[in-house]
């Protein structure tokens, strides 16, 4: 029987980033003992990379905005397959959110007249995006960070002890949800400095790890985006949503190598930054779809004027979402108009005086200036797609952000699905994170009370396997039951790379059936091949072993992509099909569901190796008549399928 440390608490929340913070803030004042585990340093999480703002109708620059034209904009965004109840609360209640972080602390940008300023994006109707400078999620992350040392404080007046109701576990990995039955009873994690196993017991485990960006090889994600969320939680036997949608963002750095993928914010765009090819032409004017004609400029001129009088003109193409620009600088290089780099160009040096330069994208010039020695207050940017997020992600119910068929298990931030569709805004991530943030933390406090006489138990037996499967790395030589006996360990970063290159070319910004058959077969091999995925050393912080016990979520989580994307006949959002280029409205109604099963028939299989991932389709919920009403039938008509539009 193993010997591993265990502490008890009400809620674990996986994940300190935007989400998991905001989840433990609203645990802890619901009165659950919370307890946050994070893999990086406490305040170092992805959300501290968000440059552009927060998306929240407060109508502050413009009294036009409000929840039902953000509801909109993010439907248009989501091409329609968005969890609508979803994208209505979140509408609803980002304003509440924002507000709300003004009162703990946060530093907003001002208007002219004192209130909170808001900027615009690509796909928001007015300008929504509540900011600091271009550093908007570190504001957001030092905010909650401060909120929860208050809270500690408060505890330690009252108990004597600053963490008796609220820890944080800085460093610290969690590899298994352990379950009691079907119920969630904790998680089993390792120190990432000593190496060393502990076990959290907690009836609600709330999942905020993020996105799953490691799998690809050019992308904006940091280290710690290895789909550990969306893994763990496919293992405990949660289906993952619609994994096909991956947003590629139009800009990251293309030049020096080192840094290729590294994000170049939309504010850019927003602040009046323009896209050219390498015929000096704004090419974006030729790649308005037909569904977004009416609400883009159709000239230079008019687009220029609606930054100066956006209630009498058209906003320019380069603010179309994300989708439409990545494919649209896709084909331009392509077609051989790109940049020497194989990028576009991204000029804000001959729109913008060099110090409102220097003023409102302050880390885009130090960015460009320390990287790649270009002064962007003098010449244009070079940029190109990159992965940025994902859409797809965990199926959760949409008031609770319980992750469906495991009870105890919540989702959310970056790893929940269901909320922006096919793509998802600029902006709309920060006050997704808020929104279901504080709801899951809310449910996950609710389901912690009512097991309060009846918690479920730790099964000791799942706490050796799960030490048994993390130390297997250390002995990839033994024997491996049932296969590849006798062969040498595979070195995971050569398996990474290997990875990282099939999902970049075979499942990448554009998709084919031949290609994506072939990243299947790639996968299976890999699957295989990590299972001796072996290192050398001791547990004391060692960056090998960390990356071979990730390597099992990355390709879970990469197959769960490729054989969505392979299911989808259809161009929809952040899925594009080369030999389906078109949005089909029949596929609006079909979501798509990846579950691990065992093939022997058993239950949901938790056995990252033997268990397949099962693909299965379902019925969207026919979105409530209320808010169809708040779109004109044309526009209903280019997206919804012929009975629903019927019905
Ligand atoms: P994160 O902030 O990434 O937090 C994940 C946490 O989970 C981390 O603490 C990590 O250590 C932890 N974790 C992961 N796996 C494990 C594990 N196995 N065990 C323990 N802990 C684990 N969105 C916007 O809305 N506006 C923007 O302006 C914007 N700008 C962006 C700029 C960049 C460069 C990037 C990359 C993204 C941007 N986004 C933006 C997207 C947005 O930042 C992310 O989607 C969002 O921050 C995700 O927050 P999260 O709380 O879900 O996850």
């Amino acid at each position: 029987m193993s010997v591993v440390d265990r502490q008890e608490w009400d809620v674990v929340v996986v994940g300190a980033g935007g989400a998991g913070l905001r989840a433990a803030i609203e645990a802890r004042e619901r009165g659950a003992r919370t307890a946050v585990i994070c893999k990086s340093l406490f305040g170092k999480a992805h959300t501290v990379m968000a440059e552009g703002g927060i998306a929240a109708a407060m109508g502050n620059v413009n009294s036009g905005d409000n929840w039902q034209v953000h509801f909109r904009d993010t439907m248009r965004g989501g091409k329609f397959l968005n969890q609508w109840r979803m994208a209505e609360l979140h509408a609803t209640e980002a304003p509440d959110r924002v507000w709300e972080l003004e009162t703990w602390g946060a530093l907003f940008d001002r208007t002219a007249d004192g209130r909170i300023s808001q900027r615009n994006f690509g796909g928001h109707e007015y300008p929504r995006l509540a900011h600091v400078g271009d550093r908007t999620g570190l504001e957001l992350i030092r905010t909650l960070q401060q909120k929860i040392v208050s809270l500690q404080q408060e505890d330690k007046k009252e108990t004597g002890d600053y963490e008796s109701r609220l820890k944080v576990y800085q460093e610290c990995t969690v590899t298994r949800v352990m379950k009691d039955g079907n119920d969630v009873s904790g998680v089993f994690c390792y120190e990432r400095e000593s190496g060393r196993f502990f076990v959290l017991d907690a009836p609600s485990v709330v999942i905020a790890t993020g996105g799953i960006g490691k799998s690809f090889k050019v992308t904006s994600n940091s280290w710690e985006y290895t789909g550990d969320g969306h893994a763990l939680a496919l293992l405990a036997g949660a289906p993952l949503l619609n994994m096909e949608f991956v947003q590629f963002h139009p800009t990251g750095m293309v030049w020096p190598p080192s840094v290729k993928g590294i994000l170049v914010t939309e504010s850019v765009r927003g602040d009046g930054g323009v896209l050219r090819n390498s015929d000096g032409k704004r090419f974006m004017f030729d790649y308005i779809p037909d569904v977004f004609k009416e609400k883009y400029a159709q000239s230079e001129e008019e687009g220029d004027r609606w930054y100066e009088d956006p209630d009498h003109n058209r906003r320019p193409p380069e603010l179309l979402p994300r989708d439409e620009v990545a494919r649209a600088i896709n084909s331009e290089v392509k077609a051989g108009r790109g940049s020497p780099h194989g990028g576009v160009f991204l000029d804000v040096s001959t729109r913008m005086p060099a110090d409102v330069i220097r003023r409102r994208l302050p880390s885009m010039y130090h960015q460009f200036k320390e990287l790649a020695d270009v002064d962007i207050t003098a010449e244009a940017m070079e940029v190109g797609p990159t992965c940025h997020y994902v859409m797809g992600g965990i199926a959760v119910d949409s008031e609770s952000a319980a992750a469906r068929g495991v009870p105890g298990l919540f989702a959310a931030g970056e790893v929940a699905g269901g909320m922006h569709g096919s793509n998802r805004l600029g902006g709309n991530s920060l006050s997704d994170l808020l929104v279901f943030g504080r709801r899951a933390g809310l449910h996950a406090a609710e389901y912690a009370a009512g097991r309060a006489g009846d918690r479920p138990a730790v099964d000791d037996v799942q706490v050796d396997t799960a030490a048994a499967e993390a130390l297997r790395p250390f002995s990839a030589e033994g024997p491996v039951p049932g296969e590849d006996n006798g062969r040498p360990p595979e070195n995971p970063y050569t398996l990474h790379q290997e990875l990282q290159q099939a999902m970049n070319d075979l499942v990448g910004i554009i998709r084919r059936e031949a290609e994506m058959e072939q990243a299947l077969e790639k996968l299976a091999d890999l699957r295989v091949r990590a299972r001796r995925a072996g290192v050398e050393g001791h547990r004391q912080f060692n960056p090998g072993w960390h990356l071979a016990l990730d390597l099992r979520n990355m390709l879970l989580v990469s197959e769960c992509v490729a054989r969505a994307a392979l299911e989808r006949t259809e161009s929809r959002g952040g899925h594009t099909r080369e030999d389906h280029p078109a949005m089909e409205r029949a596929w609006r109604r079909v979501n798509l569901l990846c579950r691990l099963t065992d093939p022997t028939g058993g239950l949901a299989a938790t056995d990252p190796v033997r268990g397949q991932i099962d693909l299965t389709r379902e019925n969207t919920e026919p979105i409530r008549p209320d808010l169809l009403a708040l779109f004109e039938k044309e526009e209903l008509v280019k997206y919804l399928a012929e009975e629903e539009l019927y019905e």
